[in-house]
């Protein structure tokens, strides 16, 4: 170990000015190992290596190839739930310092460097363009939301983040510094559009931006009496979706000085000022509390929506809370073809009977997040590592659950596991769901396998995994290993 730490430490030496190596004990290694969303992610690595320029990547690699025990992880917005996955033991290679969004207004394209949040790209970008395939979710970073798919409130339009990447920078395991595209190194590019960390360490994302006018963005909150009548308000929205239009409704269940409070919302997104009346109008109309001011812009949508859900707060009027005590927890989803009443249903009353037990095991939020895309959203997919074509909608019915204390990891993880199983089995049963659809990486369990999400196309990743990394240095990093 004292040999390791000590090639660390010459290592650190050879960095370009900017880069940084910070030890245990340091104030930046310690930002550094608790900025993650979920504390279940967080470990102790040896070191935290934040990188300036590609070349120090490089160095990198060349370390790792020295070192055939050093595990490693790459963190960008530290978002995603399985532990290990941007988290480690070993050196964690934080991306930070890669703080790029450059926008080009020539090519109306945007540079973004992993260290980025996606609520930062939307204040640099000008006001009248955007990404349209970004998260509308506050503290989400760039480099996951994009090495793994990406839905967002305009995916109706725009499909997924993946769709709208014109070409990434990559530092691949032999240490070479790639610019990868549909005319340059496409197979790569490919595999890097869904393929997760698998192939190499990306320092820059080219995507395309679409023009951005005034949005309309309001969120209704309801008391549970009322479930029957959003369900019907759910499934009606779902058999027409209008393609500006967005709705995500979730019954959520929060822990709050010690009192169980549960409470549901829709947060209704158009991309335009004024809404046909009829798109939210049966949202509007079941009886609601008073509802969160509406935004008719990004930006202040983006400044108001707390990256925890609160709602049991925010629907009585208080301000914005994003104060949930400190969580493990784990995202899980069923993927979707379309929404019929008995899914919600029984998904609904899943989470009612587990609400009954939910203080006794630490439980701080969970939420079943229900999200209608029209069935035409793939309709302009690009050919992606993840598969998601034309005439085959898979969208997420999101699963989240937060509690607190490690010992109760026993009673949920198996517990998510098995609530997973048995929707997913009900939803290919009620015709909601197809069965070999593509799990979606960025939302899956860790019991999820790479067959679960990539199917067909896993053979052409293994064949592009051995070309670019044919002695497997990336399988000394967590993640869905291809
Ligand atoms: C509150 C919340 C809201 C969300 N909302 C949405 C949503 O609306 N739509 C949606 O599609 N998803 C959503 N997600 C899921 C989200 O897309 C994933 O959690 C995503 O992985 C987060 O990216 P990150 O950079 O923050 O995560 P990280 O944990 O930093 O990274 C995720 C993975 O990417 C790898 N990685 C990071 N940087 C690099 C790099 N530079 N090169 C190679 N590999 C790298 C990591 O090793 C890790 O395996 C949400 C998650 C949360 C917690």
């Amino acid at each position: 170990m004292s040999d390791l730490l000590a090639a660390i430490e010459k290592f650190a030496k050879d960095l370009s000015p900017k880069a940084n190596v910070f030890y245990p004990g340091s104030a930046g290694y310690e930002t550094s190992v608790t900025s993650y969303y979920w504390v279940s992610s967080k470990q102790n690595p040896l070191a935290v290596f934040q990188p300036a320029v590609a070349q120090d990547i490089t160095k990198f690699f060349n370390l790792l190839a020295g070192y055939q025990q050093l595990l490693f992880a790459i963190k960008g917005g530290g978002h995603i739930a399985p532990p290990g996955f941007s988290s480690t033991a070993g050196l964690l290679v934080d991306m930070t310092l890669f703080q790029q969004v450059n926008y080009n207004t020539e090519t109306q394209t945007v540079d973004i460097g992993p260290g980025r949040l996606w609520q930062d790209v939307y204040k640099i970008l000008p006001l009248d363009r955007t990404v349209a395939g970004a998260s509308s979710c506050p503290g989400v970073g760039v480099a996951g939301f994009n090495l793994g798919g990406g839905y967002s409130n305009k995916t109706n339009q725009f499909g997924l983040a993946i769709d709208n990447i014109q070409s990434i920078d990559v530092v691949v395991p032999s240490g070479e510094v790639l610019t990868v595209s549909g005319t340059s190194n496409e197979d790569l590019f490919w595999a890097l559009k869904g393929g997760g960390n698998n192939f190499g360490i990306v320092t820059n994302w080219t995507m395309i931006t679409q023009p951005q006018g005034p949005i309309y963005s309001q969120t209704y909150h309801y008391t549970l009496d009322k479930s029957a009548k959003v369900v019907d308000a759910i499934i009606n929205y779902s058999t027409n979706v209008d393609l500006l239009s967005n709705i995500e409704t979730y019954w959520e269940w929060t822990v709050d000085n010690g009192e169980l409070a549960a409470i549901i919302s829709a947060e209704c997104f158009y991309d335009s000022r004024t809404p046909p009346t009829e798109v939210f109008q049966e949202f509007k109309a079941i009886p609601h509390k008073t509802p969160t001011p509406a935004f008719d812009s990004w930006l202040d949508r983006m400044a108001a929506l707390p990256g925890n859900r609160q709602s049991h707060r925010l629907g009585w009027g208080a301000e914005a809370a994003d104060d949930l005590p400190p969580f493990r927890g784990r995202f899980s989803c069923v993927m979707l073809s379309g929404f019929k009443k008995e899914l919600i249903e029984e998904t609904l009353a899943v989470f009612l009977e587990l609400s009954r037990d939910f203080i006794s095991h630490g439980g701080v939020q969970m939420y079943p997040d229900f999200w209608p895309f029209n069935p035409s959203l793939f309709n302009n997919s690009k050919d992606c590592a993840w598969p998601h074509v034309k005439g085959s909608p898979n969208t997420p019915l999101v699963l989240n659950f937060k509690w607190q204390g490690e010992d109760n990891d026993a009673y949920w993880l198996p517990m998510i596991e098995k609530i997973t199983s048995r929707l997913r089995r009900s939803a290919i049963t009620l015709g909601c769901a197809v069965a070999g659809a593509p799990v979606y990486y960025n939302l899956a369990m860790e019991d999820v396998t790479v067959t679960d999400i990539y199917q067909g196309n896993l053979d052409r990743l293994l064949s592009i995994r051995q070309r670019w990394d044919s002695t497997k240095v990336m399988d000394r990093t967590g993640g869905f290993r291809i």
